[in-house]
């Protein structure tokens, strides 16, 4: 029986040099990987009874969060970079390797006192993810829990995520 982690193609090299680049491609357009992806991340999720809402993070969070929100029967709420979503939004910005990079997320998306799951594919640095916890955290949402399909640790993203349970299907070294 193969594991979800079979799926994922490494690409070296991509974008640039020295990159391993983790492709969840090969990973959904397979129905078994596509089904074993969304059902481990469904679980790490925990019990829906726990949570309100499912934040997923441009754009392959959108891939992994909607299915999940849509079986557990809860909204599906969009951080999208920034210039992207049309009603009035609440904006973060945060350090990237090189540069600076910033997220936004529509103001009525959360209401104060929600309980929140953020989703995305990857977590490398963390710095995406520590953004997106600030957005929904000022518009008094309540962070849960941050689950990942694949986590990087050598990157060691959990450290700008202390006190946050973080949880992920694959993790590389
Ligand atoms: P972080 O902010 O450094 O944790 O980077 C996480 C973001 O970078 C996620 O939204 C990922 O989609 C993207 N990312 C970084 N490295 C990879 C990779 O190897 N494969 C897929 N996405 C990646």
């Amino acid at each position: 029986m193969k594991k979800v982690e079979d799926y994922v193609r490494t690409i070296p090299d991509f974008p640039k040099k020295g990159i391993m680049f983790r492709d969840i491609t090969s990973v959904l357009q397979d129905a078994d990987g596509l089904h074993l992806a969304i059902d481990e991340m469904q679980k790490l999720c925990g019990d829906p009874d726990e949570y309100d809402v499912v934040v997923g993070l441009e754009s392959r969070g959108f891939l992994f969060g909607m299915p999940i929100a849509y079986n557990q029967h809860k909204p599906f709420v969009l951080v999208r970079k920034k210039g992207k979503l049309p009603c009035e939004t609440i904006e973060q910005t945060y350090d990237l390797e090189y540069g600076q990079a910033t997220i936004e997320i529509h103001k009525d998306a959360i209401k104060p006192g929600q309980r929140v799951v953020i989703v995305d594919d990857l977590i490398a640095t963390g710095g995406t993810v520590a953004a997106a916890i600030k957005l929904i955290e000022r518009l008094g949402g309540k962070v849960d829990r941050c689950v990942f399909l694949m986590e990087l640790a050598g990157l060691n993203g959990r450290k700008n995520l202390e006190g946050y349970d973080v949880e992920s299907v694959i993790r590389y070294a």
